[in-house]
């Protein structure tokens, strides 16, 4: 059996940060389902936010301003507490990362370039051009490789054992291998990223299907704040690439049908640059008024930037508007729509990123701290996956520092692998069935439907409805292709099972959630309600199904107040 004293699932910005905050005396493997350069932190465009005041005009730029925006953004949900201590940690996180050779774009005096984003009271969006999530990565990869870091390259990990409220052990599928392979560690740190490929239309890579949440559940790791899910507002029409905030942030118009910056009906103030659930709201809106294009897209206008500012600041975005659309933004409008982009909610853990199970820890988008509330701004998840990504690798070697007694466990991972073998090749046995990926297509249909930007409690009933039904055919499921090396049916069939409870967790919290609140629209509840409402929605999994509880936000100097912008 594999060993090791920490193993980190996940390659993206949060596991890499993990793997270098972690004690270098320690025995790290990091674990992931592709490449760690392919995962979708690689594809992060806009930028990362920390008050450096690198401008002139906005020299008064601070920690507490950062963290006010980020408490404001969030609807008043994020800890306070929690959300002070990403902002103080962004500025030098920033000048870790530039001096790790990180090429942000600059100012022409030398300093690192920053620029406005939605919900922000200054342009605080450090970024290099708009491939922000590429050379982040590439920058922390380096460094980890640096380390005496074990990769498990294209593993995908399909169960966790816990016993006794103890982290146990893993078990992973190697796909090059093709074999299925039972690991022990004495600590475990999740950063397996978002879930939005649950969603019809999504920002995400393909490979963002949210398995490691719906496994942390199934293990018995509540789950917080889950209805909470972000809609990009500008994702390229029919294709959903994201179109990153920078491109508003760099004085993108939005425009209807009729030829109107409608951002002025709605947040007059702040116009595009509001934070993303107010303009994805208003966007729909629109398209639902007719007063979009064939009722389906509005504009993103950046012609009047002019060549040059596109080709500098945007270049990203004019390729894939040539290669994807077969329009330059330079001469001509760019369609777009609103479509699923992040996770707010995620795994339940504290500020030290531990969870309520001994010895698993989670940072990064799967995780919820909560920094990001109801609503995160732009430019503030590839920090908290860089910081918080830190804060777990340090926390679990403080943990295993602590000495944690030897839980035993190989038998029961060696069973879970046993047990896994047993069930693909059952499947495997079936002369026909149901087709995995005609399910996730169901699946994904069935959340765009009744889980989207608007909802209300009749269709998040039929949401779950439909969602049992669908649960009822994956117990059907069959494979139709070889079994083995690179078995794509067999990734997607261990992943559906996770990705029905995220669903289920997601439908459950929105329906129960009876107000409105950052991204989380209730048409039958349109106020938010601090009253009632100000808490933090967990959800655990029991013998008979999620067992709901709430539990209190930690409040500090910022009083919740009505969003105005
Ligand atoms: C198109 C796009 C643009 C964005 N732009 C910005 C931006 O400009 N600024 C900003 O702040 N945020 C941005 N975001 C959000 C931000 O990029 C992500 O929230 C952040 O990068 C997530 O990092 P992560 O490390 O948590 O997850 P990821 O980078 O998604 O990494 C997840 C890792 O987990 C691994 N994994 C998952 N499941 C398993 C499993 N079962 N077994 C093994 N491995 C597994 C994957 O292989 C991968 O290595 C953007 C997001 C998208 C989609």
């Amino acid at each position: 059996m594999l060993r090791h004293d920490l193993l980190i699932v996940g390659g993206g910005l949060a596991g890499l940060s993990a793997a270098l905050g972690a004690d270098p005396t320690l025995k790290v493997g990091v674990i992931s389902k592709v490449h760690p350069l392919r995962s979708h932190s690689v594809a992060a465009q806009g930028g990362i936010n920390a008050a450096l005041a690198n401008r002139p005009d906005c020299a008064d730029d601070t920690c507490e301003k950062h963290a006010f925006d980020t408490i404001k953004g969030s609807d008043y949900l994020a800890d306070q507490d929690a959300a002070e201590l990403l902002c103080q940690r962004a500025i030098p996180t920033i000048y870790e990362l530039d001096h790790w050779g990180a090429p942000f774009s600059r100012f022409p005096d030398g300093s690192i370039a920053q620029r406005p984003f939605g919900g922000a009271g200054f342009p605080r969006t450090c970024y290099a051009a708009d491939r922000t999530g590429h050379i982040l990565l590439h920058t922390l990869y380096e460094q980890a490789v640096r380390r005496n870091v074990t990769f498990y390259d294209e593993w995908l990990v399909t169960d966790i054992i816990v016993r006794d409220r103890r982290l146990v052990g893993l078990v992973a599928y190697d796909l090059a291998g093709g074999e299925i392979i039972p690991l022990r560690a004495r600590a475990v740190i999740f950063a397996t990223g978002g879930y939005g490929r649950i969603f019809f239309r999504s920002t995400n890579a393909y490979i963002n299907l949210g398995g490691g949440i719906g496994m942390a559940y199934k293990a018995g790791v509540p789950l917080k704040d889950m209805e909470f899910v972000q809609f990009h507002p500008t994702t390229l029409f029919g294709k959903n690439i994201l179109m990153t905030e920078a491109a508003r942030g760099e004085g993108g118009y939005l425009v209807n049908a009729k030829g109107r910056r409608f951002m002025e009906d709605y947040t007059p103030k702040a116009m595009e640059l509001a934070p993303r659930d107010i303009v994805a709201r208003s966007i729909q809106t629109e398209i639902d008024k007719g007063n979009g294009f064939e009722n389906e897209y509005v504009h993103l206008d950046l012609r009047h930037l002019g060549r040059e500012k596109i080709l500098q600041r945007l270049p990203g975005i004019r390729d894939i508007c040539i290669h994807f659309a077969g329009l330059d933004p330079v001469d001509r409008p760019i369609p777009i729509q609103p479509a699923q982009h992040y996770s707010m909610g995620g795994i339940d853990v504290d500020a030290t990123c531990a969870s309520p199970v001994e010895g698993f820890f989670a940072a990064g988008e799967c995780a919820c701290v909560s920094v990001h509330g109801a609503n995160r701004l732009g430019g503030n998840s590839l920090l908290e996956s860089i910081v918080f990504g830190r804060i777990a690798g340090e926390s679990a070697s403080l943990y295993l520092r602590g000495g944690p007694s030897e839980a035993g466990g190989d038998r029961e991972t060696a069973e879970t692998a046993r047990a896994l073998m047993a069930r693909i090749q059952s499947v495997h046995e079936r002369e026909a069935g149901e087709n995995v990926f005609q399910l996730l297509n169901k699946l994904k249909r069935v959340m765009s439907d009744t889980a989207g930007i608007f909802r209300d409690a009749a269709t998040l009933r039929r949401g779950l409805e439909e969602l049992a039904v669908l649960r009822e055919a994956y117990r059907r499921v069959f494979i139709y292709g070889p079994c083995g090396r690179y078995c794509q049916e067999m990734v997607v069939l261990v992943e559906f099972e996770h990705m029905m409870e995220v669903a289920e967790v997601i439908l459950l919290g929105a329906l129960k959630r009876e107000e409105t609140r950052g991204s989380h629209f209730r048409t039958d509840f349109p106020k938010r309600d601090d009253a009632s409402w100000l808490k933090h929605t967990i959800i655990t999994r029991s013998d008979k199904g999620p067992v709901v509880t709430y539990r209190d936000l930690q409040v500090g100097r910022y009083a919740p107040e009505e969003r105005k912008y």
